[in-house]
């Protein structure tokens, strides 16, 4: 029941149960990883615990439910294999939903990551429209995405804003250490990348790919710093082909690179996967250099999203690189 950092979250619901304002339509939204399934959760125990005192005991039967994820009431709706949401299982959401609760004062219906199919987002958000217009007395539906955007007009105009409050460093690692299941380097190690992103950091010390990318974007750090073109374009080349680690390699170099303005500014950079690289780079380039770099990476990595060409998409990236690196001085 414990849900780390969102003070201010917390205190809006406790404000809202207390004075019976509950909301019939959440709209949770922050990157993947930041706990929109954590809120959700702990918005939901607050509706259904048995104290009303507006933030869950942990105690009662309801609570304890819940924590064993077998409350009757709180319903995470069904992705397929895809990860998307067919039709037929949300219209079945939506007749279910006029039957009175089992236990507690609501049913709490949770819709996780709306965007992950653009395809079929705005036909669920239609066959959810009366719902969301008409909610029964006892129905609560809360709907997580990365950003707003992926919403309609008139769904966003109904419902409750929440977004995820970002998690110290120090809150991080004390969940991943009350884990019992992690090493203490990896969880040093996941932090300093991933920061207090807890979803991030436990994708980074239990999958592949985050950590290759990491690896690939540090290389290309440390060849801008060495001049090194040949090892900028291996660094490129770690990912080798696979789509989503080169994509997520653009993104910590990009981070890299923000970071390194930042430094130049003489500005400490509050999340940066690489903050060494960062530093190093704003001495020897300055801002200017590091804004350029920034700019061409987020370009590249909009050329990806855009289906182009990996290894050209590398390959021109490396050339723009050397480029604008030589005209700031250095010795490519
Ligand atoms: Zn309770």
């Amino acid at each position: 029941m414990k849900l780390y950092s969102n003070e201010e979250n917390k205190k809006l619901i406790s404000l809202m149960t207390a004075r019976g304002r509950e909301p019939h339509s959440v709209v949770i939204t922050g990157e993947r990883g930041s706990g929109r399934k954590a809120l959700a959760g702990y918005l939901a125990a607050s509706l259904l615990c048995e104290d009303h005192s507006g933030k869950p005991c942990g105690k009662c039967k309801s609570c304890m439910m819940l924590e064993k994820g077998t409350h009757p009431d709180f319903i995470t709706a069904e992705q397929n294999e895809n990860g998307n949401y067919t039709l037929d299982s949300i219209r079945a959401l939506v007749s279910d939903a006029v039957i009175l609760p089992n236990e507690g004062r609501y049913k709490i219906y949770l819709i996780p990551d709306m965007d992950r199919s653009v395809n079929t987002a705005t036909a669920v958000q239609n066959v959810l429209l009366k719902l969301v217009e008409e909610p029964p007395a006892h129905c609560v539906l809360i709907l997580t995405a990365v950003t707003r955007e992926i919403f309609l007009p008139t769904i966003v105009s109904r419902v409750f804003p929440l977004a995820t409050e970002p998690c110290s460093q120090h809150d991080a690692e004390q969940w991943l250490t009350m884990k019992g299941c992690y090493g203490q380097d990896d969880i040093i190690r996941a932090v300093s990348v991933c920061g207090g992103n807890i979803g991030r950091c436990v994708e980074f010390i239990e999958g592949k790919d985050l950590p290759l990318a990491f690896e690939c974007a540090k290389a290309a750090a440390e060849a801008m710093l060495e001049n090194d073109e040949y090892s900028l374009l291996k660094a490129f080349f770690m990912c080798d082909g696979k789509k989503a680690a080169a994509r997520q390699a653009l993104v910590f170099l990009s981070e890299i690179m923000h970071g390194a303005c930042l430094y130049a500014l003489g500005v400490e950079p509050e999340k940066c996967c690489y903050k060494r690289g960062a530093e190093l780079l704003a001495s020897r380039y300055g801002s200017a250099w590091a804004e350029e770099i920034y700019a061409l990476v987020r370009d590249h990595t909009g050329r990806v999203d855009a289906n182009c060409n990996l290894s050209l998409t590398v390959n021109s990236l490396t050339a723009r690189i050397v480029m604008v690196t030589r005209k700031y001085g250095g010795h490519f």
